[in-house]
């Protein structure tokens, strides 16, 4: 059974060039075999149109026109490439033929005649080609003249060339069949050794590259598309490994705070209003802990949700509900406007575009001043729906605007000012966009408020 890519190669190359080499082969016997026929026929002719001119049937006996002519001719001795000559009357009966026929008749066919054209027949041991022509004095027929001409010489050429293109065929495709293996194994052997180092790559030394052949070809471009692959990985890895620490650290300080509160609570007697002052600050440690473990649930969650069931809904009644809620439960002024004066109609996960808006809500709300508005717009941009949450806040620095996504980055100002939050809330907010294919975009001004943008996808 054939197995390795280079004999699969060989072999089918092999056999594709096997059938161009038996049509050609083919083709040049066909055409050696015509030119032959072709010119023993000529010849025969030729030899037919000089006796024609010189027999001739007169009241059924044989006139020669130059009859010592006649008997020396060549065909009355024994050659070693004879003309056959043999004349018939009307019903085929032999009248004379010449010497080198022996005992032999050549073959009387009538209906070839006319014609003119030759055929070829056994004559004896040999093989020949025959033409036969009427015999016509005074303008009445008076019978036949057949004549032959032997067909062995150039059968046994044709005979030659075909057994040369036999033993050549088997020949030509074993060297074929070897030299392609050789030449496929050759221009594998890149990958071969692709395939050994990338086998030689582990967890523990992803840092490691393919080394980069020479040459910009389609092995090249293999070995650069593996490299990039193994940087992604390693990328990924390493975001694992930070998104861990991130959030063992996130879990640890409100521990720790937990840890010292009870400790020093523990340490001797309280008053009762030392008592609730402290369990309150183990509560809040708590709270956060749990808003903590809550994101990280929903960050994780949402990774094993990659078939997201979509319904269709209206997008305005939608966002007028959440802003109307969310006003009404954190006493904020959230203003709706929308851009298209007709419903639209999108389909989405509902429970994902709440929390994607949710999220960026609760957000506008955090970093902004409570006296300042909240917007929130929708519209079509080319027939495509989009939502807008613009605040007035304190705006993102240029250098975050990417950061921001990242799990548990938080801009400075917002650890400093103890602004509530463990920096999943965007993160979150990717990864669900993600899923349902809303690209989420965000412009923003230091000190003058952010707008995060979300264009749906074409449905
Ligand atoms: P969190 O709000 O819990 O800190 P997020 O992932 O929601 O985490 O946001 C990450 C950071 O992006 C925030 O800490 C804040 O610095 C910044 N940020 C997000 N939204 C806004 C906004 N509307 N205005 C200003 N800064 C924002």
């Amino acid at each position: 059974m054939i197995s390795s890519y280079k004999e699969r190669i060989a072999s089918r190359l092999t056999l594709v060039t096997s059938m161009i080499i038996l049509v050609v082969f083919g083709v040049i016997y066909f055409v050696a075999n015509l030119t032959v026929i072709d010119t023993i026929d000529r010849e025969l002719g030729l030899e037919t149109d000089k006796h024609k001119g010189q027999i001739f049937l007169v009241n059924g006996e044989i006139r020669f026109l130059h009859m010592d002519e006649w008997e020396e001719m060549e065909h009355s001795q024994i050659q070693l490439n004879p003309i056959f000559i043999e004349i018939v009357d009307l019903n085929g009966k032999s009248m004379d033929r010449s010497p080198n026929l022996r005992e032999n008749h050549l073959s009387f066919s009538p209906e070839k005649s006319a014609k003119k054209e030759a055929w070829t027949l056994r004559l004896g041991a040999s093989e020949v080609r025959q033409m036969q022509i009427p015999l016509i004095t005074a303008g009445k027929q008076e019978g036949y003249l057949l004549v032959a001409k032997s067909f062995d010489d150039s059968r046994e050429l044709l005979n030659n060339l075909r057994n040369v293109l036999l033993i050549l065929y088997p020949g030509i495709l074993l060297s074929l069949f070897l030299t392609m293996r050789y030449l496929a194994g050759k221009s594998i052997e890149p990958i071969q050794q692709i395939i050994r180092k990338t086998n030689q790559i582990t967890q523990s030394n992803l840092n490691e590259r393919i080394p980069l052949a020479e040459a910009n070809d389609e092995i090249g471009q293999l070995t650069r598309s593996i490299n990039e692959l193994l940087e992604r990985l390693e990328a990924s890895l390493n975001r694992e490994k930070q998104f861990t620490s991130d959030a063992s650290h996130e879990l640890r300080t409100p521990l720790s705070v937990l840890r010292g509160t009870l400790e020093v609570l523990i340490r001797k007697p309280r008053t009762a209003e030392e008592y609730v002052e402290k369990i309150k600050t183990s509560l809040s440690s708590i709270d956060r802990m749990s808003a903590t473990i809550d994101q990280l649930l929903a960050l994780a969650r949402e990774e094993k949700g990659k078939n997201l069931v979509k319904e269709e809904l209206e997008l305005i009644t939608f966002l007028e509900e959440i802003v109307d809620e969310t006003a009404s439960e954190q006493n904020r002024k959230i203003t709706f406007q929308s851009q298209s004066g007709i419903p639209i109609y999108l389909k989405a996960n509902e429970k994902s575009l709440q929390l994607i808006l949710g999220n960026l809500l609760q957000n506008a709300i955090k970093y902004s001043m409570p006296e300042t508005e909240i917007f929130v717009k929708t519209g079509l941009n080319v027939g495509t729906p989009y939502i807008e949450i613009c605040d007035s806040g304190s705006g993102i620095s240029k250098e975050y605007l990417e950061k921001i996504f990242d799990p548990f980055f938080r801009e400075k100002e917002a650890v400093d000012q103890l602004i509530p939050g463990t920096g999943l809330g965007l993160a979150i907010v990717k990864k669900l966009s993600q899923e349902s294919g809303i690209k989420v975009s965000v412009s923003s001004e230091k000190g003058k408020g952010s707008t995060f943008r979300l264009d749906f996808p074409n449905s």
